[in-house]
């Protein structure tokens, strides 16, 4: 197998002061400049803790938002690292660019020990560069800032970016803590899973998560599917959905699954009812939240959530489970009147934990979901703070920026 150099045997290395610059997944859902939801900035936490305690001059470089190649107030990452300093219970200095005269002095000025966050890496068109000059030339000006580069943002590590990939060509590298333990569940999701091993999808398009169905219908022993991409299943049954989400495009590839599913052996579950309104939930409108069989849509309705039979025979197909993945809310959970299924599907994965199984949590919404529902991290074996970059491991991809960091034998 592949060896990568550790955050510990890069400390025990030695890192005091170096300059060691850590790409992060700072990217938090914000409301103006509130972080609504700060799990990103906590788990990102204890790899910079790790370097700054062993006396590195810590530089964190982080996206957020999809600026457009260029400064835009809205994406600052100032509230960010304003929280990053209360969550280290240190100060934490910023730096009003990335890779320009204000990063340069902030971390030529650093102490052995401080750390600093450059502004938004996106605000640069070199950073999401197809081209590889432009972004090369981007990764060096960022490699010009550091000793050593920290691999530590597993929600962009299936990006080929300058700051996830092109910088770990020109640095002495390693795996950051967070990265090693996002690594370390998935493997445990491919390798030889303890069974029975559940699998619940849900989310909202079905053609997001084609890759994973696909693979894991060969390694799953049940595959529950919930949230919008159940009516392209249910239409490739034969049923109506009514205004329900649906992809027409397919429909075909949804009618494949359910016939592979049978051939392999595969239990794959679909809610029997759905809990339906006319119109999509908006701010204006008091929510007419109804219950119907999920073969019998109204034309005039759209499903937003599994219903009450469907989320006890969901939780019913939990139990016993030795090893969990899920991705993607049973339904509109951001409105209170569609999110049962995903808080009934919540509350099965915390009582596999319990019993001892490993169970997952993987994807943006899905975290967030998980967290405003009210459910305790230590609830859940473990939560991924990559959606994308762990679908793109499950459904059996090379990430870039994992590669990239692979000693020469
Ligand atoms: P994740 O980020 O966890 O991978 P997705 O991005 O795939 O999840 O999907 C999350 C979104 O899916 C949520 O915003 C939720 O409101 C939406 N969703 C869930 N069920 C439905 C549904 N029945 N119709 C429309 N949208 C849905
Ligand atoms: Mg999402």
């Amino acid at each position: 197998m592949a060896h990568f150099t550790t955050l510990a045997e890069l400390v025990e290395q030695g890192v005091a002061g170096k300059r060691v610059l850590v790409r992060s997944d700072l990217n938090v859902p914000l409301d103006g400049s509130t972080i609504t939801d700060d799990g990103r900035i906590r788990a990102s936490v204890p790899t910079i803790r790790t370097l700054a305690e062993a006396g590195a001059r810590v530089v964190v470089t982080a996206h957020l938002g999809r600026p457009k190649g260029a400064p835009d107030p809205a994406y600052s990452l100032r509230p960010v690292a304003a929280r990053l300093g209360e969550l280290l219970g240190s100060e934490v200095l910023f730096a009003g660019d990335t890779v320009g005269e204000a990063a340069h002095e902030t971390v030529h000025s650093l102490e052995d020990g401080q750390v600093v966050v450059l502004e938004n890496v996106r605000f640069n068109a070199g950073e999401t560069s197809k081209d590889d000059a432009e972004r090369g030339a981007f990764a060096d000006r960022l490699a010009g800032l550091a000793d050593v580069f920290v691999s530590d943002g597993f929600g962009v590590v299936h990006r080929k970016q300058a700051s996830v990939y092109d910088v770990a060509q020109r640095l002495p590298h390693a795996l950051g803590g967070l990265v090693q333990a996002e690594v370390d569940v998935l493997r445990r999701l491919t390798v030889e899973p303890e069974r029975p091993y559940v699998v619940v999808l849900g989310g909202s398009k079905v053609s997001d998560k084609l890759g994973v169905i696909d693979n894991l219908l060969g390694k799953a022993d049940k595959l529950l599917v919930g949230g919008g991409m159940v009516f392209t299943f249910l239409k490739a049954q034969g049923h109506e959905v009514g205004k329900s989400l649906l992809e027409e495009d397919q429909v075909e590839v949804c009618r494949e699954y359910l016939q592979r599913a049978v051939d392999s052996g595969v239990e794959l579950l679909l809610p029997t009812d759905v809990v339906v309104d006319t119109a999509f939930p908006s701010g204006d409108r008091t929510p007419e939240p109804q219950v119907v069989a999920a073969s019998e849509i109204p034309a005039d309705a759209l499903g937003l959530d599994i219903g009450p039979e469907s989320a006890r025979a969901f939780a019913g197909a939990l139990v016993g489970a030795r090893t969990v993945f899920w991705n993607g809310p049973m339904g509109v959970f951001e409105v209170d009147a569609f999110a049962d299924g995903t808080r009934a599907v919540a509350q099965a994965l915390t009582e596999v934990t319990a019993d001892g199984g490993l169970s997952v949590v993987g994807g943006g919404d899905s975290a967030a979901a998980v967290r405003t529902l009210g459910f305790e991290e230590s609830a859940f074996g473990h939560i991924s703070t990559g959606g994308g970059a762990s679908l793109e491991y499950l459904e059996g991809k090379v990430l870039p920026g994992i590669q990239v960091l692979e000693d020469d034998e």
